[in-house]
């Protein structure tokens, strides 16, 4: 059974790794873009929809590109983020600014680019006004706390930092209202990695009833719903992907229902996905460094947890290919490593693989979210290079790897020697 395949032969790689040595990350062009409409086209039906790609999965302005040729706007929380967006090309509302404990700048930034900004809690009303001036234009995002279970990544919301109670939602659109805020906007993030569309459905009728009432007690017009990011991708070879459209169609359903049954129509329907958007397009290149027989078989990798945090942080499973051996059968017990002096510095943990020898390729698969941007320098350890894979067959380089100056561009070694 081939399970999980990639989309490029060992053939390809090699001559990737001719011109840019291991490790590095490889995106798949063709896999995005044609995710990226399948999506837009999943969503069409539902009223005024519009992704912001959540830019925290793959900060990176040549993914972000492509993105916007696509239509989506871009989701921040940050202000490298927001100059990330500004320098592709991604200004005014087609930027989301959902950022927690916020700074001053952050706003500051937000309002000067035209943002929506995404406010995460009451008291940045006014903070708000008095750093960068409310805007036209203000979202606030909701936990809904005991309402709603959370899952493994996100936790249970009323355990989670994010966003107002229900209670100061209405306080706050109220105040908003009074300081002159004209146009309103509704946000939640409840799931994470989440696979069951039903979960989506669910979360949407939350909301629509919550705009429902919101509108009603205080006068207020909502102009759109941010049903946040969360859907999942299958990690595993037997899970399966989310299927929009079971998603779609139940939004749509429930907007029926409700916001149409309230006449609160048009009500705009936005979503700010990340992972499933590049997650699956993206791979860590790794070659075998040396392979270590102890208690347990090494498979040691010249990757490590700062190329992808994933499974050492949340013990994520994250699938394998042996380039060439894709079709041999997995019949060697292994765990594969980096070389980071922590012992959860693991990409896997008992799997099973053909017989890997040194200098094997593996690609590690589902990494194209969340994973190069999470890397460090922990251990002197440096970030990898990016490399994007055109539908055409060529490649580009759209991130070069560090290197030990770019260590070492942040101390100010002249000063050391005058240092008693
Ligand atoms: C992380 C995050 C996202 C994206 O989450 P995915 O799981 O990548 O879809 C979207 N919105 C907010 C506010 C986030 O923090």
């Amino acid at each position: 059974m081939v399970s999980k395949q990639v989309p490029f032969t060992k053939e390809k790689i090699t001559a990737i790794i001719e011109k840019y040595p291991t490790p590095f990350h490889v995106y798949d062009e063709k896999g995005i873009i044609e995710n990226a409409r399948k999506f837009k086209e999943a969503f069409s039906e539902v009223n005024g929809f519009r992704e912001y790609f959540a830019v925290k999965a793959l900060p990176n302005p040549y993914i972000m590109k492509l993105l916007k040729a696509e239509g989506f706007g871009a989701d921040c929380s940050s202000l490298p983020e927001l100059l990330l967006a500004e320098k592709t090309g991604i200004v005014g509302e087609d930027i989301m600014f959902s950022s927690n404990d916020t700074p001053e700048e952050e706003f500051i930034k937000a309002r000067d680019l035209g943002a929506i900004i995404n406010l995460d809690d009451i008291s940045h009303i006014e903070y708000l006004e008095e750093v960068a001036g409310l805007p036209e234009i203000v979202c606030c995002r909701y936990n809904p706390g005991p309402l709603k279970e959370g899952n493994a990544i996100i936790g249970n919301p009323e355990e989670a930092k994010y966003g107002f109670t229900r209670e100061q939602l209405f306080e706050g659109y109220q105040m908003m209202k009074e300081k002159g805020v004209k146009r309103f906007g509704l946000h939640t993030m409840v799931a994470s990695n989440e696979l069951d569309p039903e979960y989506f459905i669910e979360t949407a009728k939350i909301l629509f009833e919550l705009i429902a009432e919101l509108s009603r007690d205080l006068g207020i017009k909502f102009e759109f719903v941010n049903l946040g990011g969360g859907i999942g991708i299958p990690y595993r070879p037997e899970q399966k992907p989310v299927p929009y459209d079971v998603i779609a169609k139940g939004v749509s359903k429930a907007y029926d229902e409700v916001i149409r049954a309230n006449s609160l129509h048009p009500l705009k329907i936005f979503l700010e996905c990340g992972r499933v958007i590049t997650g699956p397009y993206g791979y860590v290149i790794t070659s075998v460094r040396h392979l270590k027989h102890i208690y347990k078989d090494y498979v040691g990798t010249d990757a490590c947890m700062a190329n992808l945090m994933r499974p050492a942080l949340y013990g994520a499973y994250h699938h394998i290919t042996v380039l060439g051996k894709e079709n041999e059968e997995a019949t060697q017990l292994y765990d594969v490593t980096g070389s980071l002096c922590e012992n959860n510095d693991k990409f896997a943990i008992d799997r099973f693989l053909p017989e890997v020898t040194r200098g094997d390729i593996l690609a590690i698969h589902d990494a194209g979210a969340h994973g190069h941007a999470m890397g460090f320098n922990y251990n002197g350890k440096l970030r990898s290079a990016e490399i994007l894979l055109r539908p055409d067959g060529s490649f580009v380089l759209i991130r070069r790897a560090e290197t030990v100056d770019d260590y070492f561009a942040t101390l100010d070694m002249a000063g050391l020697s005058k240092f008693e």
